[in-house]
């Protein structure tokens, strides 16, 4: 079977160090295995979408050497087979009412510094139409394997309950778009950051009431600011598009993320790591990236 990996960048923030870091192992675990990878642009949480973001994130992705296969997935033009998933999950799916929060946000993955708080139940049995669709969460423990983290079991009844599965049949959550997407572009591997570590039983569940199996999981150690948290702006200027005006190589930066990784020193593309490149390498911990590392690529 040939793997199929996955890029699947959000154009509501510039492409900066840290999910570089995390598209070259997603790309490269793919290659690695003789795989597809595929690029899909998750534009759902279109008000918080720039004009020009996505042109600008593919030529950056481009310059620093990546590439993928078949057309580019984007997937705000693809609303009907969420649609046709609602369809299928809807058994399942209530509608609910409550004002809360996470509700507004529900289109953008939820990465850890969210709070995410346990769904209640309270429309759990009500008929009336409401703000979003929750998914029916049954009592257990679910369990996936991820590359790094190894066996995961996770009582999703009992830590977020309920969740939000879509706003309406065509504006899916976060959870619910990337299992569709994953499912009919016939994704065998996701690598993502490891902030979403905590999605991933969620969405385990949904592929399951859809009818399959899930893929293989491999959570990258994000990159964190010497305070512990993911990178922002007070962390110093990681973008992309900020090292290249400075006239930084793409082979450096690829170079010093790639050393960071275990993967050897010096300047590099993506494709001459294809061959170094083994899960066995890569560590746990996340990165820091202090100013001094911050400096050595020349910024
Ligand atoms: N688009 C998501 C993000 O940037 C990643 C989703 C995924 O890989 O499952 O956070």
């Amino acid at each position: 079977m040939t793997v199929v990996g996955r890029l699947a960048p959000s154009p509501t923030g510039a492409l900066h160090l840290g999910n570089v870091r995390t598209f070259l192992w997603a790309w490269l675990s793919a290659r690695a295995q003789g795989g597809r990878v595929l690029l899909r642009v998750e534009d759902l949480d279109q008000p918080r979408v720039k004009p020009g973001a996505v042109e600008t994130m593919i030529d950056e992705l481009r310059w620093l050497g990546f590439d993928w296969d078949g057309e580019v997935a984007v997937q705000s033009a693809r609303r009907e087979l969420y649609r046709a998933a609602h369809g299928k999950l809807a058994g399942r799916l209530f509608s609910c009412r409550c004002t809360r929060g996470d509700i507004a946000a529900f289109q953008s993955a939820p990465h850890e510094e969210d709070q995410e708080l346990r769904y209640p139940g309270t429309c759990r049995g009500s008929t009336a139409s409401g703000l979003a669709w929750r998914f029916r969460v049954e009592p257990g423990r679910v369990e996936f394997t991820d590359r790094l983290f190894g066996l995961q079991s996770i009582d999703v009844a009992g830590t977020v309950g309920d969740f939000v599965a879509a706003k309406t049949p065509d504006q899916p959550a976060y959870q619910l778009a990337v299992v569709v997407d994953d499912l009919a572009q016939g994704v065998t591997e996701v690598v993502r950051g490891d902030d979403l570590l905590a999605s991933t039983a969620r969405q385990v569940i949904l592929l399951r009431a859809l009818g399959h199996e899930p893929p293989a999981y491999g959570h990258v150690p994000l990159v964190v600011g010497p305070d512990g948290r993911r990178l922002a702006k007070r962390h110093g200027d990681a973008r992309i598009a900020s090292l290249r005006e400075r006239g930084v190589p793409a082979e450096r930066i690829i170079g010093i993320l790639a050393e960071g990784s275990g993967l050897g020193a010096g300047d590099a593309t993506p494709a001459c790591l294809v061959k170094k490149w083994s899960w066995d390498r890569v560590s746990r911990e996340r990165v820091v990236l202090t100013p001094e590392r911050l400096a050595a690529f020349g910024a």
